[in-house]
């Protein structure tokens, strides 16, 4: 490990000696200046935002409000464009909720078979309350998104394309240029789940031309409870409320309200102001990582990954065999061992994993598998966590085969 990756790591306070954190795709670590962000907040900012106007309430709207800047940086996108939510699924259901209200009986909604629960639940729902079709795309042998059926998949009645940006199975990197020209041709938007993208470099929304952007902080080394839905300004005007309640308001009458304009339209009520502004945070430090070398790391241990599992007697990838177009999560079945027997013998290993369908049970069904175990890597991972992982490993397979 070169000393600029173990200075990285040394920065989360919870990465101890002997423990091989391989669960970042579930929940990443956060750094110390993470916590220290929270913490200054907490300790000295700590009021609620917008309503008041003693100090401590406008030091806390001005580092929420800060927060969505830092956070929009890490995008490329503009500010205003930045709505705070509860994580991806809350800003998946409030598109869901939102521009599903300006669909009409007919329209149709494109999905993948790959997708996260919290991209395919609340338009089931959609299409539960009347007139909207989902349609899906198929899923490969080796775990990507089929997009040589876009053209059959998509037509004039296409109104919304949304997809995994990142597999959080498969670890499978969509290719969105074909997704958006296809999309754009028939006149549809495009959402992508970035909850698996975002903890491994910046992302440019605006040059990728989709419509809406969801992701969490909990999974980029910020806090719980607070996560990111990234809209197009002329689609937060276009859409209506999701959540009615303070905040979201212009001006409320006993016969009825106007909407505020922007991001607070969709923010109603108190904001997870401290874990909003530990992900601005979090994105600020991000801005400033050299990201070549990390990418280049985290794709060398993933390689290690794939090798020595493939070099494993009973064990089946869930995914690309190799690199390209792949991030650093690992899904596997290991034949005649249950997930989670495997995870808890590769725990009391100090190795943290995850065994069961990952909320992606139709891909699941789709490899004839019930679950699968996973590891993930950030960041902060290195090579003693792959050596602990394989030990871990060769121990489960001693114990359960
Ligand atoms: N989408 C993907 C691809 C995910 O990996 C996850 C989290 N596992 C989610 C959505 C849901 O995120 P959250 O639970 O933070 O809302």
């Amino acid at each position: 490990m070169s000393s600029a990756s173990a200075a990285l790591r040394r920065q989360f306070p919870i990465l101890t000696p002997g423990l091989a954190y391989l669960d970042s795709a579930a929940s990443a670590q956060m750094p110390v200046p993470v916590l220290d962000a929270v913490r200054t907040f907490e300790t000295s900012q700590r009021a609620n935002v917008k309503r008041g106007v003693h100090r401590l309430a406008e030091a806390a709207t001005e580092a929420y409000a800060q927060a969505r800047g830092r956070v929009a940086a890490y995008l490329s996108v503009p500010a205003d464009e930045i709505v705070f939510t509860g994580g991806t699924t809350a800003s998946i259901n409030l598109v869901a909720h939102a521009f599903g209200s300006l669909l009409k009986p007919g329209d149709e909604i494109v999905l993948s078979g790959l997708e996260h629960h919290a991209n395919l639940v609340p338009w089931q729902m959609l299409a539960a309350r009347g007139g909207i079709t989902l349609r899906f795309l198929p899923i490969t042998g080796d775990g990507r998104i089929d997009l040589s059926a876009l053209p059959a998949t998509l037509g004039p009645r296409t109104k919304l394309v949304t997809l995994a940006h990142v597999s959080n199975v498969t670890g499978a990197i969509v290719d969105t240029a074909p997704v958006v020209a296809a999309a754009k041709a028939v006149g549809a938007r495009v959402l992508l789940d970035g909850a698996q993208r975002v903890p491994h470099g910046p992302v440019d929304i605006g040059a990728l031309g989709i419509d809406f952007y969801a992701f969490s902080g909990h999974k980029l080394f910020a806090p719980h409870g607070v996560g990111v839905l990234w809209a197009k300004a002329e689609l937060l005007d276009a859409m209506p409320p999701f959540m009615g309640g303070g905040e979201m308001i212009a001006r409320v009458e006993l016969s009825g309200s106007t909407w505020a304009k922007g991001p607070a339209k969709f923010e109603a009520g108190t904001p997870p102001i401290g874990a909003a502004v530990g992900m601005g945070a979090a994105c600020d430090w991000l801005s400033g990582l050299p990201w070549a070398a990390i990418a280049a790391e985290e794709s060398r241990l993933t390689q290690r990954l794939l090798d020595g599992l493939q070099a494993t007697p009973g064990v089946r990838i869930l995914g690309p065999s190799g690199l390209q177009g792949r991030a650093p999560v690992v899904s596997f079945d290991l034949a005649g061992a249950h997930p989670h027997d495997v995870c808890q013998i590769m725990d009391s290993k100090g190795v943290a994993l995850r065994g069961g369908h990952h909320c992606a049970q139709p891909l699941h069904g789709r490899f004839d598998l019930a679950g699968s175990t996973r590891a993930s890597l950030a960041l902060y991972s290195d090579d003693s966590d792959v050596d602990r992982f394989f030990e871990g490993l060769a121990e489960a397979r001693r114990v359960l085969l």
